[in-house]
């Protein structure tokens, strides 16, 4: 069957939420076509939070930014190698998108508090009531539905249909029963289909070393789909090998685990031999090899309670309650008693923490050097959780420029074609900043949006 819009948005995520809301907006008539049965990809299960310099809430905190500042502090996260025109645009642009989605989606934000991730100059990063990107999709799905946006569920995006000249027109999709629909845009056809972390084929293709051993993102659709679609008709791809890692997740969904934060209050690292092998305060990717190389490329973290009392592990007893029901986690009176549970050489970790406290002792970790605050672990009960690294973000993507439009391999933009969100590249360059990922998919979906609609 036929159908004809002026836009279509393939990806119901956040970027593909967002555009459609401001294509409508601007006069466009929207679809969203989305291939699983629900909405909000990998947005849905982030964080949720998103920098922004110069805000209302750092301005109620007293914290000085600018936007030269953020920019800085995205463009040397990613090594230089992020395109500078998007990512000014993007530290020019997120402000007033953070205002938009507080004022015209009514996205509710924790007004007196900001996260600093790692790599920013100052605490900078808004977070939803809630902490997760539930609270942005809930929000985002009801303003479609209120502007009468249809979204296709399990209407998953095959191929983008162009013209003799080259000018993109449409979108072929399969439904649930794997019939054929066509869906004719009359303007413009936006990409947004989120990253290719659970794809092995194209992670291994790019980057040698991600493949199997590391655990998919847990949302089956980040598989590229966007980016093989828009390859096949000319578009140029950029930073495809930056694949971001996050070492301590859940072993069996690949979850990040905030349980394990914990390992930033003091839990030690070990393999089932019961010895440390790296350093706990390392950078993702060298802690994520090192769990590679051990025995079941598996990691155990343990604690006890010292440290769990200055931990904000209470926080997160949901994901405590799943993990024990799992077997992936253990609270134990003795260091003997959960050790056996997982069947870590016993004598070995007794022995291995009985030298950690000693270095706790003299101040040095003699064997790491473990940055920070060292504790040691003196007082049941003790805890030991099976953690394994998992992709966390794709870099790289489609090639985009500052208006959103996707760039062919000479440099032109394709006609009638945009992208935003995980699937383009360019922003993050060789290593995302948390919070990032949010505001990215903020400005560049809004971008997207409102020019496709023009
Ligand atoms: P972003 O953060 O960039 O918005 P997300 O991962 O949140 O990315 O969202 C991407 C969405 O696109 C997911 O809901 C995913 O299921 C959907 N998607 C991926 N490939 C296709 C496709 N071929 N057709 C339709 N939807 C797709």
């Amino acid at each position: 069957s036929e159908e004809t819009y002026d836009v279509v948005v393939i990806g119901a995520g956040g970027a593909g939420l967002i555009a459609a809301i401001e294509a409508k907006a601007h006069g466009a008539n929207v679809v969203i076509l989305e291939k699983m049965p629900f909405v909000g990809g990998n947005t849905l299960v982030s964080g949720g939070e998103f920098n922004a310099p110069n805000t209302w809430v750092q301005e109620k905190l007293g914290i000085e930014d600018s936007v030269e500042q953020y920019y800085t502090d995205t463009l040397k996260a990613g090594d230089f190698e992020g395109d500078e025109e998007l990512i000014r645009t993007l530290a020019e642009n997120i402000t007033e998108g953070g205002e938009w989605l507080r004022d015209s989606v009514n996205v509710e934000f924790i007004e007196d508090y900001l996260m600093h991730f790692g790599g920013h100059s100052v605490p900078r990063a808004i977070y939803p009531i809630g902490g997760s990107g539930v609270e942005l999709i809930q929000k985002l799905g009801a303003h479609a539905e209120a502007k009468d946006i249809p979204i296709k569920l399990s209407m998953k995006a095959e191929k983008i249909l162009t013209d003799d000249n080259d000018r993109v027109v449409g979108v072929e999709a399969t439904d649930v029963t794997g019939r054929t629909v066509t869906f004719h845009a009359e303007k413009a056809v936006i990409i947004a289909t989120g990253g290719f972390g659970a794809n092995y084929e194209l992670t291994k293709k790019y980057n040698s070393e991600i493949d199997e051993r590391y655990k998919g993102t847990i949302q089956k659709g980040t598989m590229g789909d966007g980016i093989l679609m828009a390859e096949e008709i000319g578009a140029d791809l950029m930073g495809m090998e930056h694949i971001q890692t996050y070492p301590t997740c859940n072993p069996l969904t690949g979850n990040l685990s905030y349980v394990a934060d914990t390992r930033f209050d003091g839990a030690v690292l070990v393999n089932k031999e019961g010895q440390r092998f790296v350093e706990e305060m390392e950078r993702r990717d060298v802690i994520s090899k090192g769990i590679l190389a051990q025995t079941d490329s598996i990691a155990y973290l343990v604690w006890d309670k010292t440290i769990k009392e200055n931990s904000h592990m209470d926080k997160y007893q949901v994901e405590f309650d799943n993990m024990e029901k799992q077997n992936l986690i253990i609270k134990a009176d003795t260091l003997e008693e959960a050790a056996a549970f997982f069947d870590i050489d016993e004598k070995q970790l007794l022995e291995t923490i009985k030298t950690y406290n000693g270095y706790v002792q003299e101040g040095q970790d003699k064997d790491f050097n473990r940055r920070g605050k060292l504790v040691a672990l003196t007082e049941g009960p003790y805890y030991i959780q099976k953690v394994a690294p998992a992709i966390h973000h794709t870099m790289g993507g489609i090639k985009i420029n500052s208006e959103a439009r996707v760039i062919d391999k000479d440099g032109n933009p394709i006609e009638g074609l945009f992208a935003a969100g995980e699937v383009t590249g360019g922003i993050h360059g060789t290593n995302r900043l948390g919070g990032n990922a949010i505001s990215d998919l903020i400005v560049f979906g809004r971008i997207a949006g409102q020019t496709a609609a023009k």
